[in-house]
């Protein structure tokens, strides 16, 4: 690991300087994801501004009826809390398929949202990888790519999203609250967060340099049944393959998003629109534009038949 310097912020604004003013400081939350890439060598702050003594480690009710969560709020924090077993149990779900439980403790919901692809070729640092050096090639195009993305991929990057909690977050309609270093304020749609990898697979957020989450905000409960099914290599402490979030009304209407498949959790208004057509037509639509690889063509029909065991469950 490259030795660096550390500073603990006392605000959101002067952490949000700190790293703004210099491009080799990073923030640190729980450090579950970052140091793990620093002891790689996949990243290398020379500074790092810890954001974890902020004071954002509340879960509030909202006027509207629904909830903010502050940044630091842990995973198992908020997977526990009693109005998100009741009112958003598609994220309690979400949460509990993810990492182990002493991960959960620690991993922070801002953390989550910003964790990084599992790609192997993106953590190994003898391979050429666009994403962690641009202009390097993608050696994962014509490599093994039996994990990685079937829709919104590009010729520069092939990865996914891997995480579970924002796939829960993207159904919910969440959106992301965040302060810059002049103070300013944002509200970000969960479906805006996480891009798509275009020309720039470096660029995975809508964060600008320097711009801190502060808070994930949930609308009022959507009610239905709620629904996160992952399908894994192995039963626990692996990535998803593919997985399903789903909140189903009783009249078979509802909301999807796939996670394991694109590089941001994948819903689409017209796939929510197919729910009560079943899971073949829901597929049919939200996949329509996918580009698998021979290695990976496997996770459309895993996810339809996933779906189906959900959409099955749902009218039990
Ligand atoms: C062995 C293992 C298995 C795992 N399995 C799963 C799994 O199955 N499913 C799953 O979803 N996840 C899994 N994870 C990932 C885990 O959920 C993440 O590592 C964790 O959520 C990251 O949160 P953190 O607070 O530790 O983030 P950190 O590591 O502290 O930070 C991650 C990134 O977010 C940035 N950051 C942190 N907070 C903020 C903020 N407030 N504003 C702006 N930027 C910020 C940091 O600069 C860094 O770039 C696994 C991790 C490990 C190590
Ligand atoms: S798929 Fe993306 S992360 Fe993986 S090697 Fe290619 S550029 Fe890197």
């Amino acid at each position: 690991m490259k030795s660096f310097t550390y500073e603990r912020a006392t605000s959101p604004v002067t952490a949000a300087q700190a790293v703004a003013t210099n491009p080799n400081a990073k923030f640190i939350a729980g450090g579950t994801n970052l140091l793990d890439l620093m002891k790689l060598e996949i990243e290398m702050p020379s500074h790092l501004v810890d954001v974890g003594r902020l004071g954002l480690d509340r879960i509030e009710g909202t006027e509207d009826g629904g909830l903010r969560i502050g940044t630091l709020v842990s995973n198992t924090a908020l997977s526990a809390h009693p109005r998100v077993r009741e009112d958003y149990a598609v994220l309690t779900r979400a949460i509990q398929a993810g990492a182990s439980g002493q991960l959960r403790n620690k991993a922070t919901t801002g953390g989550n949202m910003l964790q990084r692809t599992r790609c192997v070729y993106f953590y190994d640092t003898n391979m050429p990888c666009n994403k962690r050096k641009p202009g390097s090639g993608c050696a994962a195009i014509g490599g093994v790519s039996r994990q990685l993305g079937v829709i919104g991929t590009s010729d520069k990057c092939i990865a996914t999203y891997p995480g579970d909690m924002a796939v829960a977050m993207r159904v919910l309609d969440a959106t992301v609250e965040t302060v810059k270093a002049d103070g300013t304020t944002r509200a970000i749609p969960a479906a805006d967060f996480h891009r798509l990898w275009g020309d720039t697979p470096e660029i995975e957020t809508a964060l600008e340099p320097g711009e801190i989450i502060t808070h994930v905000r949930l609308p009022a409960p959507l009610g239905g049944k709620h629904f996160y099914a992952k399908v894994r290599d192995r039963r626990s402490y692996a990535f998803a393959l593919i997985s399903v979030a789903a909140v189903i009304q009783p009249d078979g209407t509802g909301r999807v998003a796939f996670g394991g498949m694109a590089p941001k959790p994948w819903r689409l208004a017209e796939a929510d629109a197919q729910l009560p057509n079943g899971a073949t037509a829901v597929i049919r639509t939200a996949f329509a534009d996918a580009r698998p690889t021979e290695d990976n063509a496997f996770k459309i029909p895993l996810a339809e038949r996933t779906l189906a065991g959900v959409l099955a469950d749902a009218k039990a």
